[in-house]
């Protein structure tokens, strides 16, 4: 059987972004810059990886032309990601002009937040409205092991500054490993009702450059949130158009944890995200092997119309859903940094 869906002619009308599955992809994750300042193992090697020239990185300018054209399109929710979205050179700059082409749109960004502690005030200022942090342990030395980085301190003061920015409601990220930070999750659900952010666990996938993903280190979403409730029952929240199942603390205390369970329990089905990478590759599915060029037909003075029709050709040939666990799975080359995460 083949992994692609058959190619189909979209229909061209003024109707969102719609895939031949009846799903509706309003949610954009817009990577700035494939290079970062870490190299968490389960997403980079310790060397890095063959960064991409500077003239090949979308200008300010074709990121805001694409995100405005989305909006027409129906996007209501942008993520700015990367790579590490904070080293990309003036990135107010950019949020700033991202916002004058989006104003009515819920911004937030994803980071390691190791440059929060200066950036969050003049993100914040330039029209952010909230950051995602990635935090994946609450201990110096496994923080270290995990990013490659000696940097839990300062993420923890950017965390703070995010804060005070307003960079508010902030979400964390921690990507769960078994045998390196399982034995965490329950002092991370205590960490979040102490400090209020939500705690979002996320299973381990094979996106790691290194193609080192063993399904043997995936910490089922199940387990961890039978271990928190054990300690913190937790209650299930309402659904928030995201594809992290989330839970409040039973006896009203502040915070929350949420699960993202790629893995064993999938939400292909009501996936509703878009990806461009750096370069200007539209995704439609983190795990797809295809993707579309916008970057050069954008070159070569191509008008909004030609652009949408390319969007749309991508979006109706979504697929069903990831093949993780089908035996015929191709993980694909672009790892997460490289796709924006
Ligand atoms: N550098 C930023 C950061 O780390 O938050 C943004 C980009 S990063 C690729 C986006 C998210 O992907 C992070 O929360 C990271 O932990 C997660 N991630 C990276 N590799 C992953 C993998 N193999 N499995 C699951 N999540 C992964
Ligand atoms: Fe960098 Fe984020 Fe990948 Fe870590 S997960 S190496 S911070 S891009």
């Amino acid at each position: 059987m083949s992994v692609h869906p058959a190619p189909s002619a979209a229909p061209f009308t003024n109707e969102p972004l719609l895939d031949t599955f009846g799903r509706v992809a309003d949610d954009l994750r817009l990577s700035v810059t494939d290079r970062c300042n870490f190299r968490c193992t389960y997403c980079m090697p310790a060397e890095g990886l063959k960064w991409l020239p500077k003239d090949e990185i979308l200008s300010f300018e074709e990121l805001a032309r694409l995100l405005r054209l989305f909006v027409r399109l129906g996007v209501r929710s942008v993520k700015v990601t990367g790579g590490e979205p904070t080293v990309r050179a003036d990135l107010p700059s950019l949020v700033a002009m991202l916002r004058e082409a989006a104003p009515g749109v819920d911004m937030s960004m994803t980071t390691n937040g190791v440059l929060l502690d200066r950036l969050a005030r003049p993100l914040a200022d330039s029209g952010l409205d909230r950051v995602t942090v990635s935090l994946d342990s609450l201990l110096r030395h496994r923080f270290e092991e995990m990013t490659r980085r000696d940097a839990l301190d300062r993420v923890l003061a950017g965390i703070r500054a995010a804060e005070d920015a307003g960079l508010v409601p902030i979400k964390i990220n921690c990507v769960v490993i078994g045998g390196t930070n399982e034995d965490e999750v329950v002092e991370f659900a205590r960490w979040s009702r102490e400090h209020g952010h939500a705690v979002r666990f996320i299973e381990y996938m094979p996106l790691d450059a290194e193609h080192a993903w063993e399904r043997a280190k995936v910490v089922p979403s199940a387990r961890i949130l039978e271990a928190i409730d054990a300690v913190y029952p937790l209650v299930a929240d309402g659904p928030d158009h995201e594809p992290a199942t989330s839970y409040r603390f039973a006896d009203g205390s502040a915070g929350g944890v949420g699960v993202i369970a790629s893995v064993t329990e999938p939400f292909c089905d009501s996936c509703n995200r878009l990806r461009i990478t750096a370069e200007g590759q539209l995704r439609a599915c983190l795990f797809a092997l295809d993707e579309s060029d916008l970057r050069t037909p954008m070159r070569s003075g191509a008008v909004d119309e030609d652009l949408e029709e390319l969007i749309r050709s991508n979006v109706w040939a979504k697929w069903s859903g990831h093949r993780i666990n089908h035996p015929d799975f191709v993980q694909p080359e672009r790892s997460m940094s490289a796709i924006g995460g």
